[in-house]
């Protein structure tokens, strides 16, 4: 199927105005509009083939369990991992909540150094912090280059063996860029760091082989990934999450439990108490069944030629000034002279616009934009040239407006 096809409203119901006509929506990288395909699926899930999993002894609990693990299997493999390796969390946030609480804790005590860069979504900053107000562990932030991207040669000099991890964004969700993944590895193993990449904005575009990387932790969202809110992964390296002490206690992640002492079960399941996001996870394998149908080189592509077409289309007004990289992977920041964001944000709204205005999650590295906040139009698998157009037309008018 090409792109073409796929951005045909019909298969993306959350694209239709109430009249029929097509909703302008840049704000994918906020979360993205869901197929019909994921929906469906997890229509059935909820009715027709609805479960608990893992303890039932009737048949349609045990096609469930089938069908949790098989949407387990996909997402590790959409990755490059096992499926012993895939922890399903909530999100991306609470997979780097997870690890800080539970590696972290374990590995870390002061004196430790963790390794994180200037553009990076609250997520990978607070959680670490967080670790630090616990461990004493200390926060190095290394900064970027002109153009937005992690400096890794700045990273080459500010790294030491006291650095215990490096967490990086692969994909910036400001500023587009892409990270160096194999050289960030390289330079974490020099010092005989981990890497954990967030790769919330990346697994919707980019092929990801955490094996071929050689990270030890990926995390991710599926609703970036035109799946459901609520539930995400937690990629680790096998041998890792095996030492990684429980995180929360309950139902389904132990071995056996008495008065006296509770034993735990192997990964992934320690880390899962908990009746888990059932319907959720089947969606999350729906929607990796469908960007793989697509082609994650295709969809990358379509995206590349958009961005290129916007930086062009908003380079030639004199007032608007372009944020990140050339080469974006599917993100589009930018300020107009003047305006608030949120004010083009709302006239934009009333042109049948959606765009992002404000911080994107991403605090210090608006102050190291030197912004309060920004606009931000991102792209999608479903998003054309008809959007562009109307994301000019919604600025034009913004500027009449501000004269
Ligand atoms: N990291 C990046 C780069 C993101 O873009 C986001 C979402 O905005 C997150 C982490 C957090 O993801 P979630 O809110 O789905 O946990």
């Amino acid at each position: 199927m090409t792109v073409d096809a796929l951005t045909r409203t019909a298969e993306w119901p959350g694209l239709v105005n109430p009249d029929g006509s097509r909703w302008h929506y840049l704000d994918t990288a906020a979360t993205a509009q869901k197929p019909q395909v994921v929906i469906d699926a997890m229509v059935r899930a909820l009715g027709r083939d609805y479960a608990t999993v893992h303890r039932g002894v009737y048949a349609r609990s045990a096609d469930m369990t089938l069908a949790f693990e098989a949407a387990r299997r996909k997402v590790a493999a959409l990755v490059g991992g096992a499926e012993n390796e895939l922890v399903f969390t909530r999100g991306a946030t609470e997979a780097i909540n997870l690890v800080a609480q539970t590696w972290g804790v374990a590995n870390l005590k002061a004196g430790d150094r963790i390794l994180i860069s200037t553009l990076e979504h609250h997520a990978n900053i607070v959680p670490w912090q967080m670790l630090r107000e616990r461990t004493g562990v200390e926060i190095d932030v290394c900064p970027l280059t002109e153009d937005g991207l992690i400096d890794l040669d700045a990273a080459e000099r500010m790294i030491a063996p006291a650095h215990k991890l490096v967490a990086f964004a692969h994909v910036s969700n400001v500023l587009g860029s892409t990270l160096d993944a194999k050289r960030a590895v390289a330079l974490a193993r020099s010092v005989g760091a981990k890497i954990l990449l967030d790769g919330c904005q990346s697994v919707a575009r980019l092929t990801v082989d955490v094996k071929a990387l050689d990270a030890d932790f990926y995390v991710f969202s599926a609703h970036k990934l035109y799946g459901p809110t609520g539930i995400g992964a937690l990629w680790a390296k096998g041998e890792i999450l095996d030492a990684m002490p429980p995180w929360q206690g309950g139902g389904a992640m132990i071995d056996r439990v008495t008065f006296e002492k509770t034993t735990y079960a192997p990964a992934p399941q320690r880390f899962e108490a908990g009746t888990p996001a059932i319907v959720e996870a089947i969606g999350f394998g729906a929607a990796v069944d469908f960007v793989q149908a697509q082609g994650l080189a295709t969809i990358h592509a379509h995206e590349c030629a958009l961005v290129a077409k916007a930086r062009e289309a908003l380079g030639r007004m004199n007032s608007v000034k372009l944020f990140g990289p050339a080469e974006s992977a599917g993100i589009l920041s930018f300020a107009l002279e003047g305006v608030h964001p949120h004010d083009l944000g709302t006239i934009l709204d009333e042109e049948g616009v959606a765009i992002r205005a404000g911080h994107h999650c991403a605090q210090p590295l608006m102050a190291h934009l030197g912004v309060p906040a920004t606009a931000r139009a991102s792209f999608g698998i479903y998003s054309d040239e008809s959007d562009i157009a109307a994301l000019v037309r919604g600025i034009e008018r913004t500027k009449r407006i501000f004269g």
